[in-house]
C-alpha cells in the first residue's frame, strides 16, 4: 500500500527539521522549506529553488502542499472585505475572509465543511455538517490569505479569528494543533493576542481550553439570556444549557485571568428590546466580559432582520450605565459579498 502523503501544512517547524533529519537532509534545509511555506508563500514546490533538486524530488515523491484553489473571490465595495470560496482536496467548498476593518489584515477561517450545531440564523448552520478540517486545510487558509495581502502588495496577515464555518470547539485536535502551527515566531507568527476562538457554547471545549490554558482569546454566542429563548436560536444549547455553559465560562476566566467576549446577534423584536439588555446585564454583571452585538446578517433561510441601530445603542446604554458591561456594536460589513459566515457557499452551491 503506498503511504498517504504529508501535507506540509500540519507539520510544526520542529516536524519540518525532523523529516529532513530522517532522510539525512541538513536542518538548514527545513529552515529554507519553513521559510518557503510561511515567509514566502510558495505555492508550488518548483518555486523552491534555493533547496538541491534531491530534497525537492522527495517533498514531491512524500508530501503534499495543501494549497486550497480558490473557486470564487469577492470584494465588498467599501473595500474592507475579500471573501474566497476555497476548494477542499474532495471538492467540497470552505469560506475564508481577508478583513481589513481596523487597519490590520484579519483572516476568518472555517474549521470545519458545512456545521452541526444548527444555529437557525446562520447560513452554515442551515447547510449541515459534511466533514472535520484537518490541521493542514485549516493553516491553508490562513496562508491563503496571507498569500493574497503579499501579491496585493499589503502588510503581513496581522490576526486571525475562528469564526468562519463549523464549531472549532466540535474539531478541537485539529484546531489546537493548527494554531499551534501558526503561532510560530518564525513563521506566521499569530501569538497569542492574535487568535480569537468562537465558540457556540461547547462546554467540554471551554473546560478543556481553561485546563491547557490555550493562549487565545475567546469568544462565546450568546444571542440570549434565558435557557428557553437560546435554545430556540442555538439548538446546541439543549446538550449544553445556559447554567452550564455559564459555569464554564466562570471556571475559564478564573483558570485563566482572561476576559471573554460574549457575541449577540441582534435581531429585530426577538433579542433587541431593553428588557434583553438588562437579562443579559444581570447574567454578566461582575464577569470579566465586553460584548459584542452585531446585527443580524440576513440569511434565506432565517426570516429574522437586523436590529435597528437606535436599538443597539439603546442595548449598549443600559449594558453600560446599568451593570458595568463594556460593549461594541458591530458595523455589518461585506453585506454585499454575503460575509456571514456561509453564505457565500449556500449561494455558490445555487449557481
Ligand atoms: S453560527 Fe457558527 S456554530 Fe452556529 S451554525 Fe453557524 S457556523 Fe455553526
Amino acid at each position: 500500500m503506498t503511504p498517504a502523503l504529508q501535507d506540509l501544512y500540519a507539520l510544526t517547524r520542529a516536524d519540518v527539521t525532523a523529516w529532513m533529519e530522517t532522510r539525512g537532509f541538513s536542518p538548514v534545509h527545513g529552515a529554507r522549506l519553513w521559510n518557503y511555506l510561511y515567509w514566502e508563500m510558495v505555492d508550488a514546490f518548483a518555486a523552491m529553488v534555493e533547496l538541491p533538486a534531491k530534497v525537492r524530488r522527495r517533498l514531491e515523491q512524500e508530501t503534499y502542499l495543501g494549497v486550497l484553489p480558490t473557486a470564487l473571490a469577492t470584494d465588498s465595495s467599501d473595500g474592507f472585505t475579500r471573501k474566497f470560496l476555497l476548494t477542499l482536496p474532495d471538492q467540497r467548498r470552505i469560506e475564508t475572509v481577508l478583513m481589513r476593518f481596523t487597519g490590520r489584515a484579519t483572516a476568518c477561517v472555517s474549521t470545519q465543511a458545512g456545521c452541526a450545531m444548527g444555529c437557525v440564523f446562520c447560513a452554515t448552520g442551515q447547510m449541515g455538517f459534511a466533514r472535520h478540517l484537518s490541521p493542514g486545510e485549516i493553516v491553508a487558509q490562513m496562508v491563503h490569505v496571507g498569500r493574497a495581502l503579499r501579491r496585493a502588495g499589503e502588510a503581513r496577515l496581522r490576526n486571525v479569528v475562528l469564526m468562519g464555518m463549523g464549531e472549532p470547539l466540535h474539531n478541537y485536535d485539529a484546531t489546537m494543533r493548527a494554531l499551534e502551527i501558526v503561532r510560530d515566531p518564525s513563521g506566521l507568527s499569530l501569538g497569542a493576542d492574535r487568535i480569537t476562538l468562537s465558540t457556540v457554547g461547547v462546554v467540554p471545549g471551554i473546560l478543556r481550553l481553561a485546563e491547557e490554558k490555550q493562549p487565545l482569546h475567546l469568544a462565546v454566542s450568546l444571542h440570549a439570556a434565558t435557557q428557553e429563548e437560546r435554545a430556540a436560536l442555538v439548538p446546541a444549547a439543549k446538550a449544553w444549557p445556559l447554567d452550564q455553559l455559564m459555569a464554564a465560562c466562570r471556571f475559564y476566566s478564573e483558570r485563566t485571568g482572561r476576559r471573554i467576549f460574549y457575541e449577540w446577534t441582534l435581531i429585530e423584536g426577538k433579542n433587541d428590546s431593553p428588557d434583553h439588555a438588562h437579562a443579559v446585564g444581570a447574567l454578566l454583571r461582575g464577569l470579566p466580559a465586553q460584548i459584542n452585538l452585531i446585527p443580524l446578517n440576513p440569511t434565506e433561510g432565517y426570516k429574522g432582520a437586523p436590529g435597528r441601530t437606535e436599538a443597539a445603542k439603546a442595548f449598549q446604554r443600559i449594558l453600560g450605565d446599568l451593570y458595568g458591561l463594556p460593549s461594541t456594536v458591530r458595523q455589518r460589513r461585506g453585506i454585499d459579498i454575503a460575509a456571514g459566515c456561509g453564505q457565500l457557499a449556500v449561494a455558490a452551491a445555487g449557481r
